[in-house]
């Protein structure tokens, strides 16, 4: 596996990183033996947030043997310093570590979430201060929101950005990723199998390769899943026509139904959270029943009040049409509870 500066953050890592959300649905021991074959395979690269139930946790243990060895990568989601504060030293707790390698401001997609961060008791002072005392080496955000990402980019305070990246969602390419390389940002693509959506893995991973300086963190969840993906890497070829044919087939199959999380159509009138709606359908892959109607059990409710008047149509950008995907979304929550015996 080869290893690459990320940007000019200092942080070495691997051309492939692990991502920590699917990790949640496995117990404790079968985490440690899943993220030490990542290690055993050559990845260097691990990637977490405090939001993510007990990642932090499975993560720090399983890694502890070889902390030296790693760069772990953790998330804030507080926007106020005195929150932030707090995550930051359960993160430190859960993590077993003394030192985080890179701290992200976590999903930073809208311009108040970017004034709170960054306003005088915002979480970026904590995590500031946390960096002068030597505890965080690097810190970067995560966005789904382009023009908001381009901001925060502009403020040089940031050494790496998190964004989704994936041959569907392919826009960073145009104007976020050349921003951030101007500034020497360290580039890492989440998603990059389209939130568990795209099922052709080996096209992705050919797509992502295109672009060496961009660190891909798929979320893993069994042994399986990242020695496949470790194959293509060590495999490698170059996309060939019938890829192309095939991924441009799969964008136009999927690409209208498609939502990228930016929150354009934010805020609806009626209080329908529609992107955390949108996303049920690939979060139904990635988490427990149990977890999944904590995460989106409020969200599900708030379609309730929807009244179709297709403003948050109007505003994407992709032009979805976001009442049928709502409604989509909800028949997927509830089925896929019902397949468990749960109710929400
Ligand atoms: S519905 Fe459209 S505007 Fe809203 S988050 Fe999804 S892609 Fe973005
Ligand atoms: S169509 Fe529904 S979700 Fe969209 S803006 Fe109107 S009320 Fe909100």
């Amino acid at each position: 596996m080869r290893t690459i500066d990320l940007g000019e953050s200092g942080l070495r890592v691997t051309e492939l990183g692990c991502g920590g959300i699917p990790i949640m649905r496995v117990s404790l021991e079968e985490a440690k033996v899943i993220f030490r074959r990542c290690f055993e395979l050559g990845i260097r690269f691990f990637d977490t947030a405090h939001v993510y139930n007990d990642s932090e946790e499975k993560l720090g243990a399983a890694l502890e043997p070889f902390r030296d060895q790693v760069v772990i990568a953790t998330k804030v989601w507080a926007k106020e310093a005195q929150a932030a504060e707090k995550e930051l030293a359960m993160s430190f707790n859960r993590l077993k570590t003394e030192r985080i390698d890179l701290i992200q401001c976590h999903n930073v997609s809208n311009q108040e979430d970017l004034d709170r961060v960054l306003s005088p008791g915002g979480a970026y002072e904590i995590l500031a201060k946390a960096k002068a005392e030597g505890r965080v080496r690097a810190i970067g955000f995560s966005s789904h929101n382009p023009d908001i990402a381009i901001k925060a980019i502009s403020t040089a305070k940031f050494t790496t950005l998190q964004f989704p990246f994936n041959f569907i969602e392919s826009d960073p390419q145009e104007k976020v990723f050349p921003a951030a390389r101007e500034r020497g940002m360290g580039l890492i693509a989440m998603k990059p199998l389209g939130g568990g959506l795209l099922e052709r893995a080996d096209l992705c991973f050919r797509f992502l390769q295109q672009y060496q300086d961009v660190v891909p963190i798929p979320g893993i969840q069994s042994i399986e899943e990242i020695q496949e993906i470790v194959g293509y890497y060590k495999r490698r070829r170059p996309l060939s026509q019938d890829d192309r044919e095939e991924m441009q087939r799969i964008r136009k199959e999927l690409g209208g139904r498609f939502c990228h999380r930016c929150e354009y159509c934010m805020p609806c009138e009626q209080g329908v959270q529609i992107p955390r709606v949108l996303l049920i359908k690939s979060q139904v892959r990635r988490f427990s029943p149990k977890q999944l109607i904590v995460i989106a059990k409020e969200a599900v409710s708030s379609v309730e009040q929807c009244v179709e008047c297709g403003e948050c149509v109007e505003r994407c950008p992709y032009a979805l049409p976001v009442p049928d995907m709502l409604k989509e979304n909800v028949e997927i929550f509830r089925k896929f509870l019902t397949e468990h015996d749960l109710q929400a």
